[in-house]
């Protein structure tokens, strides 16, 4: 049981919901700039892995889950008893995400491009389906992966002062079946 020392729920979850807002604005305006560009669609669920989460965003899952109807949130307590050593994500059902609005910020950047810092070189990676009749993208449009997992990270660690979390798994990182099943 998370126990809470300072403030509601959805205060400490203020910061990551701010930076959410703001990943799904850059998003919006790619998607927007890129035109016929980006082929993502509703019903491709080629980037969907059973990725790992920060605690902040556990938590933001499972207090979206809680908030489900009793029969759908039944549904992903049972998919994700099943999925937890498995790589197929407890919450993708045919082709699509059953917490969609609350998904985590990496499926909300899923094909777009990204910039990766590797030692002294960078790379930017995106679908291949993609820009592929592009020559170039504006660097506006090209989401900076180590500044955004950077300001999770710091958002994480703020939020994981305010909670004692004795009870909690002790990785540093949960499943997003183990999210979906935290007592919260
Ligand atoms: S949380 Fe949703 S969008 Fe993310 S990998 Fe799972 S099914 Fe796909």
């Amino acid at each position: 049981m998370v126990t809470e020392k300072n403030g509601g729920h959805s205060a400490l979850l203020e910061n990551y919901q701010a930076l959410v807002g703001n990943v799904d604005s850059l998003c919006r305006e790619i998607i927007l700039a890129s035109g016929d560009a980006i082929a993502c669609r509703k019903g491709c669920d080629g980037c969907c892995r059973h990725f790992s989460v920060f605690l902040v965003e556990a938590y933001a899952i499972a207090d979206a889950v809680a908030n489900l109807e009793p029969e759908r949130s039944a549904l992903v307590h049972d998919r994700a008893r099943k999925a937890l050593g498995g790589e197929t994500c407890p919450l993708l059902e045919e082709k699509g995400c059953l917490l969609y609005n609350q998904r985590p910020i990496i499926c909300r950047t899923h094909g777009l491009p990204i910039l990766i810092r590797n030692g002294g070189a960078t790379t930017i990676d995106f679908c291949p389906m993609n820009y592929r009749n592009v020559d170039s993208i504006e660097g506006r449009h090209i989401i900076d992966l180590d500044r955004l997992n950077d300001t999770l990270a710091a958002i994480n660690s703020l939020f994981m002062k305010y909670f004692l979390c004795g009870t909690l798994p002790s990785a540093q990182r949960l499943t997003i079946a183990e999210a979906v099943l935290l007592q919260i």
